[in-house]
């Protein structure tokens, strides 16, 4: 039997590299949904070659040529983000890799597990959204979670067997982004075109500019709170520039175990489509005599505020980490628009998580409503910056 994969945001990094991995295994998978939000073009692409049964393409300004250029297919064809919750349902399929970016893959994630659909989850801002919410919908509904994301792959590999055995505390590796080192006064003056550059991964924008302001790292631990139960006081982060050693777990008896590969996101891509069960991959394997030298520094709190920015969020609970994301999203956008400077990105998340009302206890709506209050605030923030 074939495992069959509705793929939301097939057409960013992470999607497009969930289908190279899904070709490379034709035996294994098969693909039961796609959808994009604007790359109307890859969308059909992909679906000519992958005959998936339903694609949604967001925008709604590419639905007619979406539908005209699979006409002759039997693929049905939608669009709007409403349309993403009922695709999700769909019964025959197995898993839904969530690869789209920021709050907008939220409801459709609630929809899937409520529906009994395992999750791979790339979509981090889900979690630190609202991971309270999801991670008890999952227990509720009987769905796995299995993470996508490179560090928190490499935990969940380091907890195979190891279910008897409580975590003492996990390391998350950082790469440190293209600003590793770099002082206040450098980053006031960095442009986008800098802050684009990773220097070890090849993502989406958005997450490529959380991981120079080092929010990347910060919504890491917020996610991996809610996916390994957690305290925050047992998330440690550590700048391991080499990103070979993709994050550890430290048990009780002091022993800790790490989890290494070549930066590739199609091992973990490939690890939680298909566990518990390992592919053979022809991706290029670590050559340990290529990387003689691994080193590990302690992240820079006061520079990079963002890391400690999440970390508050996390302490504080609540609707916190909404407004830390929905603020962020707001600001990375500015950022990416030349609107604001890469510093004014902490100071529009600062003062939304000092302006936006805290919920202790949020429902679902006072997540929406969090969502919205905060980005109307920011955007407002902005236009005075501006
Ligand atoms: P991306 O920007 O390359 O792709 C995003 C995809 O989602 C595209 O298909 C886009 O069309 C779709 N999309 C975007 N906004 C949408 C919306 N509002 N409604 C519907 N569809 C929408 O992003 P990415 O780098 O692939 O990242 C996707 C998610 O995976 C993010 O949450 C990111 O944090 C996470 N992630 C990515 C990587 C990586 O290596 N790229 C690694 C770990 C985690
Ligand atoms: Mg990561």
């Amino acid at each position: 039997m074939k495992k069959n994969v509705a793929i939301l945001g097939s057409t960013g990094s992470i999607g497009t590299q969930a289908l190279e991995v899904i070709e490379a295994n034709p035996e294994v998978f098969s693909i039961s949904v796609l959808t994009a939000g604007e790359n109307a073009d890859l969308l059909i692409e992909q679906a000519v070659k992958f005959r998936p049964e339903e694609v949604v393409i967001c925008n709604h300004a590419h639905f007619e040529k979406v539908k005209a250029a699979l006409s002759s297919f039997n693929i049905k064809v939608y669009s709007g983000a409403g349309a993403l919750v009922s695709v999700v349902e769909k019964e025959n399929i197995d898993i839904v890799l969530t690869a789209m970016v920021g709050y907008a893959g939220l409801l459709p994630t609630i929809h899937a597990i409520k529906a009994g659909k395992d999750i791979a989850l790339a979509n981090k801002e889900t979690l630190v959204v609202a991971g309270e919410l999801i991670t008890s919908l999952a227990k509720q509904f009987g769905v796995k979670i299995y993470p996508v994301d490179s560090e928190h792959s490499a935990i969940f590999q380091c907890l195979a067997g190891e279910e008897n055995n409580p975590i003492e505390k996990i390391i998350l590796t950082a790469s440190g982004g293209p600003f590793r080192g770099k002082d206040h006064a450098f980053l006031a003056n960095v442009t986008k075109q800098q802050a684009l550059k990773h220097p070890n991964w090849s993502m989406g924008a958005k997450i490529t500019i959380d991981s120079a302001t080092l929010m990347n790292k910060g919504l890491e631990v917020i996610e991996a709170k809610w996916l390994f139960d957690l305290q925050a006081s047992q998330i440690d982060v550590i700048v391991h520039p080499q990103s070979i050693i993709h994050s550890m777990v430290q048990f009780e008896d002091g022993s800790v175990k790490a989890q290494m590969g070549l930066p590739d996101m199609k091992l973990p891509i490939q690890y939680a489509l298909h566990y518990p069960f390992r592919l053979k991959s022809a991706f290029p394997r670590l050559n340990f005599t290529d990387y003689p030298c691994l080193t590990f520094e302690k992240p820079d709190l006061e520079t990079f505020r963002n890391l400690a920015i999440a970390y508050e969020a996390l302490e504080k609970k609540g609707n916190a980490a909404c407004i830390v994301n929905a603020a962020n999203e707001i600001a990375v956008e500015a950022f990416l628009h030349d609107k604001i400077g890469f510093l004014d990105i902490s100071d529009v998340i600062v003062e939304s998580l000092a302006k936006i009302e805290y919920v202790g206890n949020p429902s679902y709506f006072d997540y929406v409503q969090t969502n919205e209050a905060t980005r109307r605030f920011a955007s407002e923030l902005i236009q005075v910056k501006v």
